[in-house]
């Protein structure tokens, strides 16, 4: 048996000159897609990684964000609390309170491990990406600053109308409704006689 070889194709001379000029005269006619950048914004994808926001409120200094994190890029300080007794006889307990929690973004490479590991959603993405510095230090946000980003945090799509609903919203929508039917209940009861009504008049006879 012989090896067979693919048929030789003369090429015309001045062909691949007259492809790429064709080329060229397709992209002359169509827009440009150049972004005016910073005149014109961008439009990102809600779910854009440009900086973290921290919701201060939820973060109960379990450091597992800090432990977590790659580069060691996030610093948290705490201190241990005692809270007094919920009832008399009961027992002391003791908290953590944030004394500081700031990260670096000159570190940081966005990869969001923080952000899925912590337990308690306080840390979440903002699309802000606006924050380059001239000095690095300021790269540091510290935990006031981490605050404000979450004002620019996007809400959270809307479910899939066909998903089951969330635990807690139900929940709370049983106990509103039971709120409710006991206080229109109360309305429609009728009222009970005045125990403080007029006095009898006094019986004939009786003495002055
Ligand atoms: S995004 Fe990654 S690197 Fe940046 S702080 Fe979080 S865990 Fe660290
Ligand atoms: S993982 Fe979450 S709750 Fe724990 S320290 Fe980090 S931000 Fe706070």
């Amino acid at each position: 048996m012989t090896g067979s070889h693919p048929p030789s194709r003369s090429r015309i001379p001045g062909s691949g000159l007259a492809k790429g000029l064709a080329v060229t005269l397709r992209t002359m006619t169509k827009r440009a897609h150049t972004a005016q950048y910073p005149d014109v914004q961008p439009e990102l994808p809600p779910r854009s990684r440009g900086v973290i926001g921290l919701f201060e409120e939820n973060c109960t200094v379990c450091m597992l964000c800090a432990r977590e994190c790659p580069d060691w890029c996030i610093y948290i300080d705490s201190h241990k609390e005692t809270v007094p007794a919920a009832v008399p006889g009961g027992r002391e307990r003791s908290r953590n309170v944030l004394d500081r929690f700031a990260i670096d973004f000159s570190l940081c490479m966005y990869c969001g491990i923080c952000i899925e590991v912590c337990p308690f959603d306080a840390l979440f993405w903002s699309p802000e990406f606006e924050y380059a510095e001239t000095d690095i230090r300021d790269l540091t946000h510290e935990r006031d600053k981490l605050r404000e980003w979450m004002w620019t945090v996007p809400a959270p799509p809307a479910l899939d109308p066909a998903a089951e609903e969330p635990k807690e919203l139900a929940a709370a929508r049983k106990a509103a409704e039971k709120l409710a039917a006991a206080r229109a209940e109360a309305e429609q009861a009728p009222a009970a006689p005045d125990a403080t009504g007029p006095a009898a008049p006094p019986a004939e006879g009786g003495q002055a």
